[in-house]
C-alpha cells in the first residue's frame, strides 16, 4: 500500500487520510447519504501523540493496541476495511509526519460504512472505508482536579450497545451524560451501569483507592478495556507493587474511598477529589493518584526508557510557511 503520490503538507492546511490517499482536510468530504450518517454504523479510536522537544519526535502512545482495539470494533460491526495493522500505523505515522504539528496532538482514526444508501438497517452487504485525522490537542477535562456528579444516565449493558468497542453509536450515552454534568457545574459524569454498579466517566475508565488497595469495575460491569487504564494497572503493579483489584465497585463506595481518579487517553490520569458535591478524603489529589500520574506523563512521551516500546516516535516535517 503506497501512499507516495499524495500531497505533501505545504501551506495548504492540515492533510487527512480519506478514500485510500492523503488529501487536504478541506477536501475530505462524505455524502449526507452516508450510511454511518445516520445510523452511526462506525468504530473510532483517541490516540495521543506527545510531543517531546528535545528529540524533535511525536510519541504516539499505544499506537498498536488501539488499532487492534479498531479492528477488534471493524469485525463485530462487519466493517470491512482494506487495512492490515501494519498498514493502519504506517499510515497513522506517515499523516502525523506530513502535518507536521510539533505539539501535542490527537489521532482521530475513524472506520465507518460508507455506503451511501439510507432505510437499510444493517451490516452486511454494505461498503464500508477507513479515515483519519490528526489535531493538535492539550488538556481535555479543562482542569486538572476533577469535580463529578453520579449521572442519572445509565450506561447500556452488552446486550444493547456493544460495550467491548468504541462504536459511535454508544458515545450518545456518553453525550447525554456530559452534557448534564457539565450544565450542571460539574467537570465529568461518573455512569453507573443497569445495576446500578460504577462503571466508568464518559471517555475515560475509573479507579478508587481503598487502604493502600487500587480498584477498578470488571470489565464485564460494561466500561470499555481502556488501554490507559491496562497501562496504570500495570504501573501499580509493577512500580508500586501495589495490589489491584478488578470488582464491581458500588456508588457509596466512592463516596468513602482514599482517593479517586480517572483515566483514559485523552484525559490522562486525572485526580476526582470531589464526588456529588462530597469531597473525597480530604478533597485533594492523593499520594498514589500523584504518583502514578508522573510515572504515565514521563512515559508517555518517551523520557522513560524502560517503556520506549509503548511509544511509536514520529518526526514532523518542516512545514513550509
Ligand atoms: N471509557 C470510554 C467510554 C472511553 O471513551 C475511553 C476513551 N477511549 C476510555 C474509557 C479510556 O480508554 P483509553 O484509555 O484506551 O483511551
Amino acid at each position: 500500500m503506497s501512499t507516495t503520490q499524495n500531497h505533501q503538507n505545504s501551506n495548504d492546511g492540515p492533510l487527512a487520510f480519506f478514500k485510500g490517499e492523503v488529501v487536504p482536510l478541506a477536501d475530505a468530504k462524505v455524502s449526507v447519504m452516508t450510511h454511518a450518517l445516520h445510523y452511526a454504523t462506525a468504530v473510532f479510536e483517541g490516540i495521543r501523540g506527545n510531543w517531546n522537544e528535545e528529540k524533535g519526535v511525536v510519541y504516539i502512545f499505544r499506537l498498536r493496541e488501539h488499532y487492534e482495539r479498531l479492528l477488534r470494533g471493524c469485525r463485530l460491526l462487519m466493517l470491512d476495511i482494506p487495512y492490515s495493522l501494519d498498514d493502519l500505523c504506517r499510515i497513522t505515522v506517515d499523516l502525523v509526519e506530513r502535518n507536521g504539528y510539533r505539539e501535542d496532538i490527537y489521532i482521530r482514526p475513524l472506520a465507518y460504512k460508507s455506503a451511501e444508501l439510507v432505510a437499510n438497517l444493517k451490516l452486511q452487504d454494505l461498503a464500508s472505508d477507513f479515515t483519519l485525522i490528526t489535531v493538535p490537542f492539550g488538556n481535555y477535562l479543562g482542569s486538572d482536579l476533577l469535580r463529578c456528579c453520579t449521572s442519572t444516565w445509565r450506561r447500556p449493558e452488552d446486550t444493547m450497545i456493544p460495550t467491548h468497542i468504541k462504536s459511535s453509536a454508544s458515545y450518545i450515552n456518553s453525550i447525554l451524560a456530559k452534557t448534564e454534568a457539565t450544565l450542571a457545574g460539574f467537570d465529568e459524569a461518573i455512569i453507573l451501569n443497569q445495576s446500578g454498579r460504577v462503571c466508568e466517566g464518559t471517555g475515560e475508565n475509573i479507579f478508587m483507592v481503598d487502604r493502600g488497595r487500587l480498584i477498578t469495575p470488571v470489565l464485564e460491569d460494561n466500561a470499555l478495556p481502556g488501554y490507559t487504564r491496562e497501562t496504570i494497572i500495570q504501573l501499580a503493579q509493577s512500580e508500586l507493587g501495589l495490589e489491584v483489584v478488578e470488582r464491581s465497585i458500588d456508588r457509596t463506595q466512592l463516596y468513602l474511598a482514599d482517593e479517586i481518579f480517572l483515566t483514559g487517553t485523552a484525559a490522562h490520569l486525572t485526580p476526582v477529589i470531589e464526588l456529588d458535591n462530597r469531597p473525597i478524603a480530604d478533597g485533594k489529589a492523593g499520594p498514589i493518584s500523584s504518583k502514578l500520574q508522573e510515572m504515565y506523563f514521563k512515559i508517555v512521551v518517551g523520557r522513560d526508557p524502560k517503556y520506549l516500546h509503548w511509544c511509536t516516535p514520529a518526526v514532523p516535517r518542516l512545514v513550509a510557511a
